[in-house]
């Protein structure tokens, strides 16, 4: 290989063709990217995730050089692969004497600081360059709640939808209205069988054999020779197609619905390509916008902006919080949770037949859809207690489309109230009577969805007075919780006690739940 004077550095999650890097070819530059161990192991990962991500890598190296780009690629068990960014890139640089580092800002506060410290040590010129995928800068979101105690993610949502102009009738929303959350909260109707979600039948063996020979240790299940998830830039806009035609329909309507049968229903599962970079937020929402107006006969604007909001609103404001609030954000609790996350959640073997669902279908497919993130596992776990160090390490690990920047603010802000409300207004807990009313789990289940104390009563129902009760003096002044607490002291005192007992006897036998 002749050498190169410049080397660009692209890491797993900055998988993206648009990039204004690749616009001419530059024989001088080389592309590199490298499977590393400590990326694969800061957590316990899903296999899922790591095989897809080596997947696409691998894909998007193919693809450069296909067009004339120059790559340098480090698989996992490559013996000139040194395990460290710095240390291969060094290798590199020393190799084709280059002057000149280049990398894409990484998504990852932890990332971001390992370059800063790691990457002048190298001895050639730096230059970081933005990833040109999100909407807003880094530090957008912060400048814009300036002095300001909570960030409302609907202000926030707003002034996106009129900066970028989506869904807008001039400086008004289109038809009048923001927002359709309100009509988005329906169950799956009872013969209703939801469209079949577009999976992929991808060979990915010789990485799952490449991953095991590593000695990276894992969770979950894998088909290695039919992948689901997309691993190239094709597939993901072969996803993103299918879910306009086929799932955008229904897609705002049965967004909180759960369902025993139908583990992804309506949902989009484009996360993995979009956190990945292989289809970028802009495009996802543009080609809603415009698929809904060739369609309003078929679509009504209840699920395309409930889709649209999802990523220009809370996927962007997730990343703002992300920038304006770490490292400290990651060291938030709240509650002072201490609990450990108990072991079914790394087996699904539970009675609860909604914890059950959910924790199997990670397991199975490194996903669940927002509301059992929400408010089943993510429920259970504040209502438990349950340190969110403990909560954080299992969502980053379990979900394909888990990033730190994103599963953190949604997992120890929106579900764990852990940050005292900087993202949530309250903290989003739920008793049986929330489950039973968004699907069909509480059927069939070994627990009754109806009972609050006594033989076979379900846990969720007096785990959610627990919490209440136990934090009464945390969230006391929340004006949202007011309504709950006035019912709860509005209870007489024995049926408190009766209660608060259950809830006691549940906690302390948390394993066998
Ligand atoms: C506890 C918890 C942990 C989560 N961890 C992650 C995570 O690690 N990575 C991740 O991408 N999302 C995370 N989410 C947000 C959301 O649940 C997932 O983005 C979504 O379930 C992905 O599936 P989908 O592509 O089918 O989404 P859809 O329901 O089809 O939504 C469309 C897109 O909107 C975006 N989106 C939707 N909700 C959110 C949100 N709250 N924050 C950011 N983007 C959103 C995603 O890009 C998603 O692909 C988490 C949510 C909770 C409650
Ligand atoms: S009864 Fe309780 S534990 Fe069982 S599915 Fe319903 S909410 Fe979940």
């Amino acid at each position: 290989m002749s050498s190169c004077k410049e080397i660009r550095l692209i890491l797993g999650d900055q998988l993206n063709h648009q990039h204004s890097w690749f616009k001419s070819n530059d024989t001088s530059i080389l592309y590199v990217l490298m499977e590393v161990k400590p990326e694969s192991e800061y957590v316990t990962h899903h296999i899922q995730k790591i095989a897809g991500i080596f997947s696409a890598m691998r894909n998007f190296a193919f693809e450069l050089e296909e067009n004339g780009h120059k790559v340098a690629y480090f698989k996992i068990n490559d013996t000139n692969n040194r395990q460290s960014f710095a240390a291969n890139l060094k290798s590199l640089i020393d190799e084709h004497g280059a002057d000149k580092l280049s990398y894409q800002l990484p998504d990852e506060y932890r990332l971001d600081e390992l370059f800063k410290v790691e990457f002048p040590k190298l001895g050639v010129e730096i230059q970081a360059f933005n990833t040109e995928h999100f909407f807003t800068e880094r530090q957008e979101l912060k400048e814009q709640f300036e002095g300001k105690k909570t960030f409302l993610m609907e202000s926030f949502y707003r002034k996106m939808r009129k900066k970028h102009d989506v869904l807008m009738d001039g400086e008004q929303p289109i038809s009048g209205k923001w927002n359709y959350d309100k009509q988005n909260r329906n169950k799956l109707p009872k013969a209703h069988i939801p469209t079949t979600p577009k999976l992929f039948e991808n060979d990915v063996t010789e990485i799952v054999n490449e991953i095991d020979a590593a000695g990276i240790n894992y969770i979950g299940e894998i088909k290695p020779k039919a992948f689901i998830w997309p691993i190239s830039r094709a597939q993901s806009e072969s996803l993103l197609q299918y879910f306009l035609e086929e799932m955008l329909p229904y897609f705002g309507q049965f967004q909180d619905a759960m369902s025993n049968e139908y583990w992804s229903i309506y949902h989009s599962r484009l996360s993995f390509s979009i956190n990945l970079k292989m289809l970028s937020p802009h495009e996802v929402v543009k080609q809603a916008e415009n698929h809904w107006k060739r369609n309003t006969d078929t679509i009504n604007l209840a699920q395309v902006e409930g889709f649209i909001r999802q990523i220009l609103g809370w996927r962007e404001y997730m990343r703002g919080i992300y920038w304006a609030k770490m490292p400290e954000y990651a060291t938030l609790n709240f509650f002072n949770a201490d609990k450990k996350l108990p072991q079914f959640f790394w087996t699904g073997d539970t009675k609860m037949n909604c914890l059950k669902k959910a924790i199997n279908q990670s397991l199975k497919h490194g996903y669940a859809h927002h509301i059992q993130r929400l408010m089943v596992t993510g429920s259970f776990c504040t209502m438990a207690g349950i340190n969110p160090d403990e909560v954080d390490q299992w969502y980053l690990g379990i979900y394909v489309d888990a990033f730190d920047w994103v599963e953190i603010t949604n997992t120890r802000g929106m579900s764990q109230f852990a940050d005292g409300g900087i993202v949530g207004t309250k903290p989003y807990v739920s008793s049986a009577s929330y489950i039973n009313k968004m699907g069909d789990h509480c059927k069939g289940c070994h627990y009754s969805y109806s009972k609050k104390t006594g033989e076979g009563a379900c846990p969720l129902n007096s785990m959610y007075w627990h919490f209440l009760a136990r934090n009464h003096d945390k969230l006391k002044t929340n004006h949202r919780m007011n309504m709950m607490y006035n019912v709860w002291f509005k209870m007489d005192t024995a049926k408190q006690k009766e209660i608060l007992d259950q809830a006691d006897q549940y906690l302390e036998d948390i394993e066998n739940l």
